[in-house]
């Protein structure tokens, strides 16, 4: 079963003569194990498309559905990376990573052991006991990505997660999500205003104006349409 359907969605911000659509009549499908990118200039709708896949915001018409997640809460099942900044200041690294397990049930020790893992999976391992600040740009991207995969989601969503790197930084994000895909066997979606992050992906779908563009994919050898 797909882990998203959308169907016809519009989000639009405000009423009235000054109401901004940002998506409309947007349909898609993410299968399990997909990996897309959703490629658009600044101000496309690629962000508000991130968070109503996410759950994090609703459609002002049509409909998104989870039907391949599980009953219960969707955020142990979606993680989500953020643009920008979004570690907590006062917490380490580590402790970054930890946090969520911990709300989640996960005993002490375990989402400590869980966060050194995925911090050593992305390479940080000498800097779990950094404080956000103590942190480069990059180094704190990672820091997100690991927080996100310590929770071994179904469905990965990241908000231009490249937008703020420099290319190596950009090149190693994008790899480990991708790595992480194959492990985790999780969904893959990128938001990039950047054809060269996309095309770390396999699918590209494009963003205009809030109209999602999805290039038919060519059929194979034998196959009908
Ligand atoms: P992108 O991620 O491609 O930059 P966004 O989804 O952030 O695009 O924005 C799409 C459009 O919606 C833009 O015109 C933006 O100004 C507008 N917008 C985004 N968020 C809000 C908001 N909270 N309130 C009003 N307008 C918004
Ligand atoms: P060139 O130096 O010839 O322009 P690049 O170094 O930009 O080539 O790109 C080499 C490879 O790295 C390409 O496959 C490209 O898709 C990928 N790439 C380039 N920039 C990025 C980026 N910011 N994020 C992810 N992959 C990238």
């Amino acid at each position: 079963e797909p882990l998203v359907v959308c169907t016809d969605v519009a989000r639009t911000y405000g009423k009235g003569p000054a109401a901004v659509v940002a998506v409309h009549g947007a349909n898609c499908v993410i299968a399990p194990g997909a990996r897309i990118a959703v490629v658009g200039p600044s101000g496309s709708g690629k962000s508000t498309l991130l968070h109503l896949l996410a759950g994090l915001d609703r459609p002002t018409a049509g409909q998104v559905d989870h039907p391949g997640l599980a009953r219960g809460p969707m955020a142990r099942q979606i993680g989500v990376v953020f643009q920008g900044p979004s570690l907590l200041p006062p917490l380490t690294a580590a402790e970054n990573v930890s946090l969520p397990l911990c709300i989640d049930g996960v005993a002490e020790d375990e989402a400590t052991a869980r966060a050194w893992s995925a911090l050593e999976d992305l390479e940080l391992a000498s800097l779990a006991s950094n404080l956000p600040d103590e942190l480069s740009a990059g180094q704190a991207q990672r820091v997100a990505v690991a927080r996100v995969l310590a929770r071994r989601p179904r469905l990965i969503l990241a908000d231009e997660p490249t937008g703020q790197l420099d290319r190596d930084s950009a090149r190693h994000v994008m790899a480990v999500l991708t790595a992480a895909s194959d492990a985790l066997g999780a969904a893959v979606l990128v938001t990039t205003h950047d054809a060269r992050v996309a095309r770390a992906l396999r699918i590209q779908w494009y963003m205009a104006d809030g109209r999602l563009v999805q290039p038919e994919r060519a059929p194979r050898e034998g196959e009908t349409r």
